[in-house]
């Protein structure tokens, strides 16, 4: 059976290229084993590779905004939920291909929450997940991840999308030509680590000598993040350059077993 892997992460984070690299990678191993592409991103421009199934093809967002009156996120979300009616005819064609594939990919819209806060993203992410096996990987703009603030507010929007879907879950470092992630290792492996960057970047204490309200929430918070990275895997990659990629798919292949381990046997005990 192919693993379906779910691409997520904030606009800009890389997503697009990042599957544009899984495929050319794929096609590039030896035997060559290329992938099934859904673009589920209704307002893409540039689509830098070849999809199976186009979201694009099924819907035109522009006549949606058109039609209905909707800004751009209201038609990207419409578009969405238009194509998440035909989403059981999308996942048949997956499963006529499924004997001679070993991965399905998806690409979601720029702005994350329209696909991790909706219905039309829920419904998607539940039917493959329980069609096939599924790994989120959560693409993160390393250059731009680098203060401890930001470094958490990402860590912390990941964190929900793993509680909300309980997949295995890729955390994928991006962008790593232009800023390595080893920072970003240290501070999840390096509890420590994490708390003294964050303390040089916002004052630990008030006038008073207490403890700043932003510094003892992120100390909590940090809390809960240490339990978070228990659950999870990070690779660095750059879908540039290609560095990184067979770490990616070693960890991949180590989500199949963790989906059948442990989402299975959480899919049964709920039907
Ligand atoms: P999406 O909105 O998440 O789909 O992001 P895109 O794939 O459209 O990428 C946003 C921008 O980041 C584009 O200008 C890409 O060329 C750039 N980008 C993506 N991946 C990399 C990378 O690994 N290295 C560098 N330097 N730029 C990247
Ligand atoms: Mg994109």
């Amino acid at each position: 059976k192919p693993i379906v892997i779910i691409t997520i992460g904030m606009a800009g984070s890389g997503k697009t290229t990042f599957v544009q690299r899984m495929n050319s990678y794929l096609h590039s191993l030896d035997p060559p084993s290329p992938p099934y592409i859904l673009n589920l991103d209704p307002a893409v421009t540039n689509v830098p590779f070849e999809a199976n199934i186009d979201i694009r093809d099924t819907v035109n967002y522009q006549e949606v905004m058109k039609q209905y009156n909707l800004g751009p996120n209201g038609g990207i979300l419409t578009a969405l939920n238009l194509f998440t009616t035909k989403f059981d005819q999308v996942l048949n064609l997956v499963e006529k291909r499924s004997d001679s594939l070993n991965h399905v990919i998806l690409d979601t819209p720029g702005q994350i929450e329209i696909f991790t806060w909706s219905a039309s993203g829920a419904i998607i992410t539940d039917a493959v997940a329980s069609s096939f096996p599924t790994v989120v990987a959560y693409i993160i703009d390393t250059p731009r991840t680098t203060a401890p603030a930001t470094f958490m507010s990402n860590m912390l929007y990941a964190c929900s999308i793993l509680y909300k879907t309980k997949l295995p879950f890729i955390l994928v470092f991006n962008k790593t030509d232009v800023q390595p992630h080893d920072f970003a290792i240290e501070w999840i492996q390096d509890f420590e680590a994490f708390q003294a960057a964050l303390s040089g970047h916002s004052g630990t204490r008030d006038s008073e000598g207490e403890p700043t309200y932003m510094n003892s929430l992120m100390n909590s918070m940090s809390l809960v993040l240490d339990e978070f990275y228990k659950h999870l895997k990070a690779v660095g990659v750059s879908s540039l350059t290609g560095a990184g990629m067979k770490e990616f798919f070693e960890a991949v292949e180590a989500s199949r077993s963790e989906y059948e381990k442990e989402y299975l046997p959480e899919l049964a005990r709920i039907q």
